[in-house]
């Protein structure tokens, strides 16, 4: 399929209904789960930076909030649309609740490419977005958080832009926050290394040692950055990583034979991720189509960029030598290519249980910024592996029990809570 004719919230959607079935829920909790809540349509008019006026379209929806206030990012990227928000909101639900944190799932997002704004843009657009919504967001409402392409810089702005607004100061309204304004520490960490959490888990599942096993990365943003980091700390090997060129308008993959080095590429990396290529060529890598970091002879794929990467075209072009595949990004595999997983009988981690580790994150910041003290690093870290090697437990045992897929366990444990959640509230 296209990438213009994909829809994340077709996905999402057959995704629930599946698990619906399995659960056997009532016609009323289906409609009200298979569905957002809320929405919010609206526009940012921004006066940039050569005087004129530009109107950008944004976006929050909030999917359920039966568990706890709504959680979730908001994007900057130039192909957003509603459907892609809604599917990302429905995926934040489902991500708390296997995590079995007390919040609920919402997105937001700006139709928008940061790479094209200058910072007093990016801060203009971020307090519109705010403004727009300061009375639908809050901390007890609906909590913000970063995502693909904003960063801590963006959420200070939108958290100075609502304590502006409401007369006082609400630490716990937005959550990615820089580290010493409300931040926590470990959360910039927090998704990549929660990925790492769970491929440890599976491998010792598996009977594999991390040492020695070499993985195949797509992105190289935050979640990829810090995934990397600690594979490699633990013995793995990353022969590839795949990127956006900016420039170039298109993704290429930078591969050494050896095991690409974090070193060497941060210095030559752009702060949205994408790599320098001549300055990679130089270093040695080797620069090779997008598309090329699915077919790598490799143990583990991690695909850590945006939705849709691996579908039914590409699917088959993964090597026999792949053993697992944890999903970094939201929503990187559709329903056709499952079943192509299946076959080939890799152990898959589904997205909204591997990059988990964000949004748990997430939760101890709203946590700390709530009673205003803050804890160490190695308090976060040690808490969040704690909760993402239970999540992941409870997955596979799920998974092993009834024998299903592990997006199926996963998507059963959360679904059966939202749901059990909504009718206990007498919603449904
Ligand atoms: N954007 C991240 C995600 O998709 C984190 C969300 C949050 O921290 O609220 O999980």
């Amino acid at each position: 399929m296209a990438a213009k004719d994909y829809n994340p919230y077709k996905t999402a959607q057959d995704q629930f209904d599946r698990v619906a079935g399995m659960l056997d829920l009532d016609q009323a909790t289906r409609d009200l789960l298979r569905n957002s809540l809320r929405e919010h349509h609206f526009s940012i008019p921004v006066q940039m930076d050569d005087g004129g006026k530009k109107v950008f379209r944004g976006f929050r929806v909030l999917h359920n909030d039966a568990r706890g206030p709504g959680k979730g990012g908001i994007r900057f990227h130039p192909q957003e649309t509603i459907d892609t928000v809604r599917a990302l909101a429905m995926w934040m639900t489902w991500k708390c609740a296997v995590v079995d944190i007390p919040l609920g799932g919402g997105k937001g997002g700006v139709i928008c490419d940061p790479h094209n704004l200058s910072l007093r843009e990016q801060e203009l657009l971020c307090r519109g977005w705010v403004r727009q919504l300061a009375r639908n967001v809050g901390p007890f409402s609906d909590v913000p958080a970063p995502d693909v392409m904003t960063n801590a810089q963006h959420m200070l702005w939108m958290l100075d832009e609502y304590e502006t607004i409401h007369g006082a100061r609400y630490p716990g309204f937005i959550t990615g926050k820089p580290v010493g304004m409300g931040g926590s520490l470990g959360r910039t960490e927090a998704t990549g290394y929660g990925l790492i959490f769970t491929v440890r888990e599976a491998l010792k599942e598996m009977g594999i040692k991390p040492e020695g096993t070499v993985a195949s990365v797509q992105g190289f943003g935050n979640v990829a950055q810090y995934a990397i980091e600690l594979f490699t700390r633990i013995g793995g090997e990353v022969l590839c990583v795949s990127c956006w060129d900016q420039e170039k308008q298109q993704a290429f993959t930078y591969k050494k034979q050896d095991g690409i080095d974090l070193g060497e590429l941060f210095p030559i990396t752009d702060s949205f991720g994408s790599i320098n290529q001549e300055k990679a060529r130089e270093l040695g890598y080797e620069a090779l189509p997008g598309g090329a970091w699915l077919e790598q002879e490799v143990d583990i794929l991690i695909p850590a960029a945006l939705e849709n990467e691996i579908n039914a075209e590409n699917v088959n072009k993964i090597s026999k030598r792949v053993k697992l595949i944890a999903e970094g990004a939201n929503g990187p595999t559709t329903i056709e290519a499952d079943e192509g997983i299946k076959e080939k009988g890799i152990f898959l981690i589904p997205d909204f249980l591997a990059n988990a580790g964000g949004v748990t994150c997430s939760y101890f910041e709203q946590v700390q910024s709530n009673m205003n003290y803050y804890w160490e690093k190695d308090e976060v870290l040690g808490k969040l592996d704690i909760k993402m090697t239970a999540a992941f437990m409870a997955t596979s045992e799920m998974a092993k029990k009834n024998k299903l897929y592990m997006r199926d366990a996963a998507y059963v444990i959360a679904i059966d809570r939202v749901a059990r959640a909504s009718q206990n509230r007498g919603w449904v």
